[in-house]
């Protein structure tokens, strides 16, 4: 029992290994690695669904920054041959 500490996002007691200190306004917490996973894999997931919603606009930008990207790349091919 001595070896258990109070997760404050779980409101329950875990192992003391599975838990990450955090600070937080209130003073330092304590919650475990599962919570703190769950909620980055949540985010994840909501970062992916607003990718797929940005995408047409997304690839519209990067087909254009190719294309500069490709004419840079062109330009510096040609310099390096020029100087030799
Ligand atoms: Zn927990």
């Amino acid at each position: 029992m001595a070896d258990t500490l109070f997760c404050y996002h779980c409101r329950m007691h875990h192992p003391k290994e599975e838990m990450r200190s955090i600070m937080t306004k209130a003073g330092k917490r304590y919650r475990c690695k599962k919570s703190i996973e769950a909620t980055k894999k949540g985010r994840e997931e909501r970062d992916a669904y607003g990718r797929e919603v940005t995408a047409m606009n997304r690839a519209e930008a990067q087909s254009r920054a190719r294309i500069l990207a490709s004419s840079m790349g062109a330009a510096a091919a040609a310099a390096t041959t020029t100087g030799t």
